[in-house]
């Protein structure tokens, strides 16, 4: 008997570069450079962009000029910009500055909650709750996060069963979707492909993004063991830009390059230019100064 074919026609890459990725990144890029890399991203059909958060500039530097960045950020009908944002001070500049969209944040175990966002899991609940409240009273689309869903840098195996119960707390606190991180890239394919047949028969897929890191060379062998399972959003950076923290010179994020060219060469859809999305990459290696370990951006340039 053939196997039911859950992979879906089209798929929607959540653009996490200009926030996941930069805010990683050892030098911070000026606003002129961060809205030309968005105006990129938005040239080669990318429909969903993060594109910074309002943590205070103490903690992430990098992101010290997003109040500036979404007032000018570029009309483009039909692409939603989001904004990470930790707390209420956070909101406030959201709105003062005009986004639309806002993510909220919490991770999966109690150690990288406390050093990561120096607040326990139940009070990053409770703080969302009511960052929640506001954000969809006001209006906004609302995002959540559950990072180090697949394990922690501290505590190591992640239970799925409390990723649910986090992913549970955030759906009833209103957010459209949440994206389960593999936020230092330890996940590995059985491990995810349980994990997304789990999440996405409890919520639906359009309820539950995936979001990996390619740190130890697994990122697209992950995407692509929930794309079987039927999962219709991941993250995605392109370049691959952003690191990671605990191991310098390590690669970061998944490269939306070659999630797009996955995605081109099996036949589903992601309205995004694969030529385009490699030129957004070469342009930010040569005018913003990153360096780029995307695998197919390398082919790439090597085959111009
Ligand atoms: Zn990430």
């Amino acid at each position: 008997m053939a196997e039911m074919v859950r992979r879906r026609a089209a798929v929607r890459v959540f653009e996490v570069g200009p926030r996941d990725g930069l805010q990683n990144e050892p030098r911070s890029l000026p606003v002129e450079k961060k809205l030309e890399f968005i105006r990129r991203l938005v040239a080669s059909g990318v429909k969903d962009i993060e594109i910074g958060s309002f943590v205070h500039p103490v903690w992430v530097p990098q992101m010290a000029d997003t109040d500036e960045l979404v007032r000018r950020l570029p009309e483009a009908p039909g692409v939603r910009y989001w904004a990470l944002v930790p707390n209420r001070r956070g909101l406030e500049r959201a709105f003062e500055a005009g986004i639309r969209h806002i993510s909220v944040l919490v991770s999966a175990t109690e150690t990288h909650n406390l050093k990561n966002l120096n607040r326990t899991l139940a009070d990053g609940l409770r703080e969302n709750v009511a960052l929640a409240r506001e954000a969809l009273a006001a209006g906004a689309g609302l995002r959540g996060y559950c990072s180090v869903a697949f394990g922690c840098p501290y505590e190591g195996a992640v239970p799925f069963d409390r990723v649910l119960d986090i992913a549970d707390r955030l759906l009833e606190m209103g957010v459209w979707e949440v994206s389960l991180g593999d936020t230092t890239g330890v996940a590995q394919p059985d491990q995810v492909r349980a994990a997304a047949r789990r999440a996405l028969d409890r919520y639906g897929a359009e309820r539950i993004a995936f979001h990996f890191h390619d740190t130890r060379g697994l990122g697209l062998t992950n995407a692509w063991a929930v794309l079987e399972e039927g999962a219709a959003t991941l993250d995605s950076s392109t370049g691959g830009i952003g690191g990671c923290p605990y191991a310098p010179g390590a690669a970061g994020n998944l490269p939306t390059e070659d999630l797009v060219h996955l995605l081109d060469r099996v036949g589903v859809r992601s309205g995004i230019d694969l030529d385009a999305i490699v030129g957004v990459a070469r342009w930010l290696r040569d005018d913003a100064g990153l360096r780029i370990s995307a695998r197919y951006f390398q082919y790439a340039v090597a085959n111009e």
